[in-house]
């Protein structure tokens, strides 16, 4: 990594200073919520191997809200579901909490680009639906379901079936059931991006909203430098595959989090470099770690 071009390093300071991982890699995993430990994908395929993570190495506490940025086909989705257990690691181990993930959790809530919501059940019976498939008591969980609904702007909509809902509505459901069982990791991939780019604004809104109350750790995939910035805590840059984490910045804005925080010359200043970040990935995939 170029260090001396870190976008946070004020003149006179320790341009590494702001890279730095809140815990450095190789340290205790325990010490982490998630850890990734030279994970590598390779998918097995008729016209032969693809190798799709190249090889991550990666340390989150809990609680951080970490955006995942890189080109298409770079390896985000493989990567988001080896950690969700919904993929297998070729090479490598991921550890949560000290232990190896080796299949899909319920303390785990996922969020894909298509909400999926069942259409013949209600905006709340949708929200609802985890915890009926594991079998956990319904009444327990009705009012966190009014009450995330409510907070999402969806409170009139409850009794509604999902076609009668915008994308934008439908995908807060999806926020909405996501978040229902109460998970530690909320795992989402590219949610927003079939939505038109003011329901995109309103979701990041609601979304930050959400978090300034929720605290959870999140992994978060999108194209979207600006998306990416206005809701994490940290963003990480994967080159073009196989795949390297080629940055990890930490980001300095506050929260509870405004939208105007978008207008500042840093938010800009930061978006500006990520962007070169993400072009010199498509160039570096071929370069050894830290390349
Ligand atoms: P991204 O989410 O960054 O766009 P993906 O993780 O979806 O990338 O895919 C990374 C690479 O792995 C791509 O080349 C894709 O074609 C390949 N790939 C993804 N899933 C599979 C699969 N189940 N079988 C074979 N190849 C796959
Ligand atoms: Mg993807």
């Amino acid at each position: 990594m170029d260090l001396a071009s870190n976008p946070l390093a004020p003149a006179g300071t320790d341009p590494a200073a702001a890279w730095r991982h809140p815990m450095p890699v190789a340290a205790d995993r325990d010490a982490a919520y998630l850890s990734l430990r030279n994970v590598r994908k390779v998918y097995q395929t008729r016209s032969g191997d693809v190798e799709a993570v190249g090889m991550a190495n990666l340390d989150i506490a809990a609680g951080e809200f970490v955006s995942i940025l890189g080109p298409s086909g770079c390896g985000k989705s493989t990567l988001l579901s080896m950690v969700g257990g919904l993929e297998s690691v070729t090479e490598g181990e991921i550890w949560i909490e000290g232990a190896r993930v080796t299949g899909p959790r319920r303390d785990f809530g996922y969020i894909f680009q298509d909400p999926t919501l069942l259409p013949w059940k209600s905006v709340l019976d949708n929200v609802l639906f985890p915890i009926r498939t594991q079998k956990r008591p319904v009444a327990d969980y009705e009012g966190e379901a009014h009450r995330l609904l409510e907070r999402v702007g969806l409170g009139e909509f409850k009794a509604k079936r999902p076609r009668e809902l915008s994308g934008g509505m439908r995908q807060r459901v999806a926020l909405c059931r996501g978040l229902i069982n109460d998970p530690r990791l909320m795992l989402m991939d590219e949610p927003f991006s079939a939505l038109d780019a003011i329901s995109r604004d309103d979701m990041n809104l609601a979304l930050v909203r959400l978090w300034d109350s929720y605290h959870k750790t999140a992994l978060f995939v999108t194209h979207s430098i600006r998306e990416a910035v206005f809701l994490a805590d940290r963003v990480l840059v994967m080159t073009a595959r196989p795949s390297r984490i080629v940055a990890d910045l930490r980001l300095p804005f506050a929260r509870p989090r405004d939208v105007t925080v978008q207008d500042s010359p840093e938010f800009n200043r930061i978006c500006a470099w990520l962007r070169d970040q993400i072009q010199a990935g498509y160039g570096r995939a071929a370069q050894p770690a830290g390349g």
